[in-house]
């Protein structure tokens, strides 16, 4: 399973993929992904087997393209975001308290 930038189409391992992740927004439910090859910054919204890729628009967030991740799984707490994927997991800490 490769995930890919979608500025670049360079294909990431998913431990690549998700260490990029960074600022957890719980009031939007996305976190902040940053390409470690053209540096393109992408809102992402982690879901039960996909990705959702999208823009902020008057405060809220619309998903537009999916990616498939089969046995992406997330748990939403209060400051951060646990992912997980087979027996790997992430941890994506929010940067500052964010209005929803
Ligand atoms: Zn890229």
């Amino acid at each position: 399973m490769l995930i890919p930038c979608l500025a670049c189409e360079s294909r990431f391992v998913p431990d690549e993929y998700f260490r990029a992740c960074s600022a957890y927004n719980r009031g939007l439910d996305l976190v902040l992904w940053t390409c470690p090859r053209c540096g393109n910054h992408d809102e992402v919204r982690v879901l039960p087997g996909e990705l959702g890729f999208g823009y902020t628009r008057r405060g809220r967030f619309a998903v537009h393209d999916r990616v498939r991740v089969p046995g992406l799984r997330r748990h939403r707490a209060d400051l951060r975001l646990d992912i997980s994927l087979d027996k790997a997991s992430w941890r994506v800490h929010s940067r500052v308290r964010q209005l929803a």
